[in-house]
């Protein structure tokens, strides 16, 4: 994923209510090479039928996942041009997103913002309502883009605009997008994990994906190659998740679920440089999670990842949910079921290791192993 889609910002009902009144300026040329544009504009401009429109009420939602970086409201909204209580975007929000980019919303009427700092909001999501605060000269909406490093994103594709549309459904010229929202990749999990894994490997190991990501828990966006893997217990227990061995800026994500959009974080640890990386959550039983290993700055490294608790994968019978939502069982699990003797989980991982675990195992008259390698 380069970038995540964008369904057009405002309900379904009332798409047809919006139109198309100053795209991203390209020396003169809208994205088709007409001239619905002006001078420096770094945005697109969408009407809503002058002041009757904004009185009936126009509706703005979130183009996509992300979570609200920047808000205001409490601005007149009756603008017809710039002045002291006129100028900027007014009421406006800015949203950040799974891949990165930003959308920003701007004009928005007056005590209409709907999210706060901080939030996480979905995509179709409520933000406001169309208004004229700031420096506008009618009610509009004006919807702006911009990459990770703050460049402005013609949205459009087109013989004058961008190779590639960033729309889910672009649709014609001087029309409105498709207010359809895109779906998710998930986060292609390496393997499954449960109490007691570890996993050694690089991080731009073959099932590695390189998605310019960000997981909804920090400022940084993490650009380097990225390995996913899923966990699950089935006892409600503390976890503790470490990240040991870098010779590079690896960070640690913890996200519900298997999805990667920017939808929620639950924890992160992103220490500089090589230091290694810990963290630790209550997990509830059943559920899945998502550790993310992903590298900073372009960065990849070995790691291993370790992840302490006491439980162990959920069998099919552990919750009401369909097989195929199920989390495999982990090597270890299946080698525990068939290996004799293998009450720690040792059997298939190299000789030195097994004896660590051995001398482990009986230290803490425990069953589970803490030395497991899955490749
Ligand atoms: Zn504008």
């Amino acid at each position: 994923m380069d970038f995540v889609p964008l369904r057009f910002p405002t309900v379904d009902e009332q798409r047809d209510l919006f139109y198309p009144t100053a795209y991203v300026d390209h020396a003169g040329d809208d994205w088709n090479c007409g001239s619905i544009t002006y001078d420096g504009h770094q945005g697109s401009d969408f009407g809503v039928g002058s002041w009757s429109g904004m009185e009936e009420g126009r509706e703005v939602v979130a183009a996509a996942n992300g979570i609200v970086v920047d808000v205001h409201d409490g601005e007149y909204d009756r603008c017809t041009g710039e002045s002291a209580d006129c100028s900027g975007y007014g009421n406006y929000v800015f949203l950040r997103h799974a891949d990165g980019r930003y959308s920003f919303y701007g004009h928005m009427s007056t005590d209409s913002v709907s999210v706060s700092l901080g939030d996480f909001v979905a995509c179709g999501e409520p933000l406001g309502m169309a208004g004229s605060s700031g420096h506008s000269t009618g009610p509009h909406l004006h919807f702006e883009v911009r990459e990770p490093d703050w460049s402005v994103v013609e949205p459009f594709a087109g013989r004058c605009g961008a190779d590639q549309t960033s729309w889910n459904e672009q649709g014609e010229y001087d029309s409105t997008p498709a207010t359809t929202c895109p779906s998710y990749p998930g986060c292609e999990a390496v393997t499954t994990l449960s109490c007691g894994d570890t996993w050694t490997g690089r991080s731009d190991d073959p099932g590695s994906t390189d998605n310019i990501a960000w997981y909804g828990c920090t400022e940084g966006t993490e650009e380097g190659n990225e390995m996913s893997f899923a966990f699950a217990t089935d006892r409600d227990e503390p976890v503790r998740v470490s990240v040991t061995g870098l010779g590079d800026d690896l960070d640690l994500f913890l996200m519900p679920g298997t999805a990667c959009d920017g939808q929620a974080c639950l924890a992160s640890s992103v220490e500089s440089n090589a230091a290694p990386e810990h963290m630790e959550f209550d997990a509830t039983a059943g559920e899945i999670y998502t550790l993310m290993v992903d590298g900073y700055g372009g960065g990849a490294s070995a790691f291993t990842l370790a992840v302490e608790c006491e439980g162990a994968l959920p069998q099919a019978d552990d919750t009401g949910e369909s097989d195929s939502s199920k989390p495999r069982p982990s090597p270890r699990a299946q080698a525990e079921a068939t290996t004799p003797g293998a009450d720690c989980g040792c059997a298939s991982t190299p000789r030195r290791a097994w004896t660590s675990c051995l001398v482990l195992a009986i230290l803490r008259r425990a069953r589970p192993c803490r030395i497991s390698t899955i490749r």
